[in-house]
This record gives C-alpha cells, structure tokens and sequence, in this order.
C-alpha cells in the first residue's frame, strides 16, 4: 500500500480523500493556496505544504510546485481529486516521470479521452453506440453547415475539449449557425485554450446516465451500475441517483456492456465514469443508449455508487494504485437500496444562481446523513472556487425514502453568510414530476425557471409572519430593535403597522390586537421565545420555529432551508433603487465570455447584453430597460471586478 499520499485538491474531496487515507493508514499531505490557508482539507491531513497565491493557476493548476511538494514530504502517490489537473495527461506523465505513483489511469487513457472528437472515433472503432454527429478534423464553416444539415436540427455544438457544462450551444436553425460555431469557438479558446468543435445531434428530452467503471493494472475490468444525473441546470448536475429508475432491463445491459467495451478499449486502469444519453423512449421503440464521454477520475457523485454498493471507492483507487488487485469480481457487486446526492452552493437561486461569497456566518447540517464538506463555520466562500458547500447524500430502502430523506435534511440545513441553493434543491426533492421519473435534462429549465431564469417562488406565509413579529421584538432599553439578546417584549403600542424591505421589496404587515391575541396581517400570532439566534412562535395553531442571524441593517431568517432576509424600509434606499441610471455593472468579478450586442444596438428590457462567468456559473446580464446601447465598456475575454462598469444604456 502506498505510504504517502499527497492529495492535488482542495474542499470536499481532499477532505474525503484523506478520510479513506487515514483509514488505511496511509500518511496524508495536503497542499494549499494562500487563500485556504485555514481550510478544512489542511486541518484534514497529516501535513500541509504551501503552494502559492489563491487563483487556481498559481496554486492547484501548478505542476511544479505540486512535484516539489510531493518530493519534500517524500510521498510515493498523489491523488488529484477532480477537477484541477485531474484529466491532465502531460501532469500524470510528470508524476510518473518523478517516480509518484499518479492515483488514476495512465496518461495514454486520459489523452484518449480527453478529446470528445477523439474519444468519439475510439468508441465508435470499439462499436459503442454514437450519437448521430460529426467530429471530423476539418473545422471550416462550410463543412460544419454541411455535416449540421446532414445530421438534421436542432444541433448541438461541442467544445471538443470542454467540461464542466461548458462551452456546449444548441443551434436551432441553420440560419443560427455562424453565429453560435463563432460563439462556441471563442468560448472554448477561453476555457479551454482550444477551440475544435464537434456537432452532434441534439438528442431531445434526454436522460443522462453514467456507469461507474473500475480496472486494475491485471486486466480486471467490473462496473459498480449506474447513477442518473438527468437533474440539471445548464447541462450541470444538480442531484444525482443510483440506481437509475425505470431504466429497462435491455437499456441497463447496453449500458454496463458499452461501459465496459470503452473502458477496454483504452487500457483503462482505476476509477472512471463512462456518461451515456438514454433518449425518451418515444423515439425509438425502446430507450436508445449514446455514449457522450467518459470522465477519467472520480466523479463529483461518486457517494451515491458507495451508499448502494457499499465500497469505498477511494479506497479501490488506492488499491489499484498500489498494484493490487480489485476487491471484488463483477458477480461480487450488487445494489442494494438507494441514494441520492445534492451539491449544495453558496449561490443565489433568485438571482440567476450567481455564486454568493462571503463568510459562513453560519453552518448548520444535520448529522444523520451523509454530508461531503469542505468547509466549515467561519470559513470564507472566495472567488477563487467553485462555490460548493457540501454534498448531501441520502440513501434508504427505496427511491422515495431516499428523497424523502434528502428533503429533510435539506430543510434542517441552516447557512448565513451567503445565500444558498437549498431551497430550491428541497423544492426539487419533492417534486411529483421528480418522483415520477417525468423528467429530462432540460426540465428544470423548462418548467421550473421563470422568464428571469429564476425559479418559481415558492409561497411560504410563515417566514415574512416571522420576520415582522420579529421586527416587533425588542429590548427594553435598547436601539436595536433587531436584537434581542438583552430579552425581550413586543414593541405593540409603538407601531400598527410594520414596513420591511424584503428580497428588495416593500412589504406592509398590519399588526392588530384582538383581546389580547396578536394577528400580524390576518395571522394569528402567539410569540412563545426569542432568544439571540432562535424566534419561535404559534402562528395560526402550529409551531413555527426560525434560526436568526444577524444582517446589515435587518436579520435573515432560516426557516426549512429557506432563507429571507428582511430590513427596515429605508426609503431613501428604494428611491435610489427606481432612478436607476443606464449603467450597468458587475454583480460579481469574472470574465466577459460573450458578448450579444455591439454599440448602438436598439434593446428591449430583458436582451442579453453579455454573459459573465465565474468558475461554473454564467451569468447573463440584461438590459434593464428599452434603450439603445450607448457604449460597451468591456471585451471578450476581460476580466472584471465587482462592480466594474460593463456597459451603458441610453433609455428609449
Ligand atoms: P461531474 O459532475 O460529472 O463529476 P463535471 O463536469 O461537473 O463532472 O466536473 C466535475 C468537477 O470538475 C467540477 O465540480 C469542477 O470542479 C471541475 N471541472 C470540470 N471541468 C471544468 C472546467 N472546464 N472548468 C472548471 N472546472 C471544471
Ligand atoms: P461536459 O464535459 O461538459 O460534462 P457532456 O458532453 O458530458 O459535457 O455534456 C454535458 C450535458 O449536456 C449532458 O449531461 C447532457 O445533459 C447535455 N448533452 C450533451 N450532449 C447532448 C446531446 N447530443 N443532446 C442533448 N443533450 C446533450
Ligand atoms: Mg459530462
């Protein structure tokens, strides 16, 4: 076994990686930026070795530093984790080159893999099915607009390269085709410094599944079933299962046998993902299978393959890695129950899910469940990463245990600091069209997000109640009406009404007196405690309890993993807010990576003016009225600050 493993990443799954480490008595080294000096996956291992600034380029990307750290604390492996260099073939050479044991396949597998037009000619040599589509050498517009109208529209344009959900575009229509093969191009240029595409047949209302492979250096070749990640949001996943439901027997055997053919096909060795599209079954007349790519790592959702299987899949990386043979034989793996995994973010559903940094004021998750963390309270959510929290992964005897599970620990799951998805992932765990399999992997844009691309709000009476009856509580000689920390009493004589500015709109809460019982707009309200970081109150005849965190000027209320954040109404505020002036600025740094207009154009409200991006997000920015574009202050490619100018609108 090898003795010590230096583990190339960060968050979660170094924090992970280390766990099975340590569990095998194998020494852990871990590295750090400057930024993560403090973070959970130093604290996790046995020690840690600085590497350099926090962007990634100069601390987790960099190859030397990362071998030199390797040498001084003797390791014999390194583990990358996923992500960062991970799928980088020139990084797992280096290591084999310095005599470290590189845990995962060899470079030749990587590189195999590492085009998607490549991998498609391998797969289609070992007679893995294809999705109809080109990914031919010649690049040129005339044969992409032949080999698009051949494969017929809608098409999806490829960053051959690409990852991560990025640099994918559908293009409708042939008349759509320069412009997209143009934005495409340069999108991948940026990302992924190199800009080939492939076309492929946009396979509509798809499935996504993948089948979890494992080989060792003897020629041992099983896959430990499948997971559907058909849940997602801008071709990212979002939750992810295994097994895979309703998945018929004849699809599920293609699956196994397609994944198994691919990974032989490369003289794969270690832990990789082979991802398939499952077409709705109305097309053909049963489900068809198309292999998409594999992923030559550890898969982000990789938990939910060990809660049915029961294997520490880490633990056979380094196993295989140290030589040895696998664990089990294919008749040796079975499934049993199920289990689902959401990717928690610190990002802002009602606004577009841009990532949302700050500090964790506040962490709180449950602990009956599995939770991948790699953070904790009191850390710092920076730019510099891909903005996950956690992962939560519950399992249980059927899918709808597993869900139901999934759900509730969603809802216990308190965050302040940054805003969160988890709301919005319990919205997604509860689901009917969820739980009935009625879903695709553009579903949740088509039916959960509104025009604004945010979800549907989600009526919840309880908390804005809360919010003012926690407005009304104050301290008996203090001047801040939001704390309570001194006791408490109701505010009542002073005020019949109460004025919040909630998510940035005004709401107006009658508050009346009826004979000693409380109604807060029509509610009836009983305050039963109010301590520093808890309100609870009966509202309407049930218990209503909220975690409290302090805000500037207001509090954030938690209630079943919803947050609210309510202040006072500053009117002053809300007048500057409507004389919005036509500039428009940079909700958030990142890099310009398209832009849809030029100077002078005529917009409507709404028109994508150009798109931001930040590790995984993109975020589009709109024109916020009818106007004509004055000037654009920013280029493809440049990277902005927060609150950098980014354009001007001349209303009209
Ligand atoms: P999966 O979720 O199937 O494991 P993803 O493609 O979502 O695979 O990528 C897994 C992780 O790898 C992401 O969370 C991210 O950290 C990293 N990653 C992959 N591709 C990119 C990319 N192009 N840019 C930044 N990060 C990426
Ligand atoms: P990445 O490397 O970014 O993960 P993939 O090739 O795996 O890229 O595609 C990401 C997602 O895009 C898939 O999970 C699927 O939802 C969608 N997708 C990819 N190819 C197609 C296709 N031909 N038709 C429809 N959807 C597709
Ligand atoms: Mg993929």
């Amino acid at each position: 076994m090898i003795k010590t493993l230096l583990i190339a990443n960060r968050g979660e799954i170094a924090v992970r990686i280390a766990r099975t480490a340590r569990k095998l008595g194998v020494r852990t080294v871990a590295v750090y930026s400057d930024a993560d000096r403090h973070a959970a996956h130093v604290v996790a291992c046995d020690e840690a070795v600085r590497i350099g600034p926090p962007p990634a380029r100069d601390s987790y990307l960099k190859m030397d530093a990362i071998l030199d750290a390797a040498r001084a604390c003797q390791a014999d492996a390194i583990h990358p984790g996923y992500g960062f260099l991970s799928e980088n073939a020139g990084f797992a050479e280096a290591c084999e080159k310095s005599g470290i044991i590189f845990v995962g396949p060899p470079a030749s597998a990587i590189r195999a893999m590492g085009s998607k037009s490549e991998a498609k000619r391998l797969m289609q040599a070992a007679n893995v099915p294809l999705v109809p589509g080109y990914h031919g050498a010649a690049q040129d517009l005339d044969t992409l607009r032949r080999e698009s109208a051949k494969i017929g529209y809608p098409v999806l344009l490829k960053a051959a390269m690409g990852g991560g959900g990025k640099g994918i575009r559908v293009v409708e229509r042939e008349e759509d085709l320069a412009q997209s093969v143009e934005l495409v191009t340069r999108e991948a240029i940026a990302a992924f410094g190199d800009g080939t595409l492939l076309v492929e047949k946009y396979v509509t209302r798809p499935r996504h599944v993948e089948v979890q492979v494992f080989a060792d250096r003897h020629g041992n070749f099983v896959h430990l079933f499948e997971r559907d990640c058909t849940l997602q949001r801008r071709h990212q996943k979002v939750i992810e299962e295994a097994p895979a439901p309703n998945l018929p027997d004849a699809a599920r055997a293609t699956l196994h046998a397609s994944a198994i053919a691919a990974a032989k096909a490369i003289g794969y060795v270690g832990a990789g993902t082979v991802e398939f599209l499952l077409s709705a079954p109305s097309d053909q007349d049963g489900a068809a299978v198309y292999f998409m790519e594999m992923n030559t790592r550890l898969q982000v959702e990789h938990p939910v393959t060990e809660y049915v299987t029961g294997f520490d899949l880490v633990e056979w990386q380094l196993r295989v890695a140290s030589n040895e043979t696998l664990p089990c034989t294919q008749d040796e793996i079975r499934v049993q129950g199920h289990a689902v995994e959401a990717r928690l973010y610190a990002e802002d559903p009602s606004r577009d899910f841009m990532p949302s940094t700050g500090k964790l004021t506040r962490l709180s998750m449950p602990d009956d469940i599995r939770i991948d963390s790699g953070v904790r309270e009191g850390d710092t959510i920076t730019s510099f990463y891909d903005p996950m929290i956690a992962k939560l992964i519950a399992g249980g005897a059927t899918r709808g245990e597993a869900f139901a599970r999934l759900a509730n620990a969603l809802d216990e799951t308190a965050v302040d600091g940054v805003r969160t998805n988890a709301s919005f992932l319990a919205t997604l765990a509860r689901n009917d069209d969820v739980a009935a399999m009625r879903i695709d992997t553009s579903w949740i844009e088509r039916t959960l997000m509104g025009s604004a691309g945010a979800p549907a709000p989600q009526p919840d009476d309880t908390l804005p109640v809360l919010a003012a009856l926690q407005a009304l509580t104050v301290r008996p000689a203090g001047n801040d009406p939001w704390d309570a920390s001194d006791g408490f009493r109701l505010n009542l004589p002073a005020e019949d009404v109460v004025e919040l500015s909630i998510e940035g709109g005004l709401r107006r809460f009658a508050v009346t007196r009826d004979a000693g019982a409380l109604r807060i707009d029509g509610h009836a309200v009983t305050l039963i405690e109010a301590t520093p970081g808890t309100i609870t109150a009966e509202i309407d005849g049930r218990l209503r309890r909220a975690t409290v965190g302090k805000r500037d000027g207001g509090v954030a209320l938690f209630v079943k993993g919803a947050t609210l954040v309510a202040t006072r109404h500053d009117p002053l505020a809300i007048t500057q807010g409507a004389a919005s002036t036509g500039d428009l600025t940079a909700p958030m740094p990142g890099t310009v990576v398209a832009i849809e207009v030029q100077a002078g154009a005529k917009v409507t409200a709404g028109t994508t003016l150009l798109i931001l991006e930040a590790m995984k997000v993109h975020l589009p920015i709109h024109a916020p009225t009818d106007g004509t574009v004055g000037e654009l202050f920013v280029a493809l490619g440049d990277q902005v600050m927060e609150g950098a100018p980014l354009a001007h609108i001349d209303p009209g």
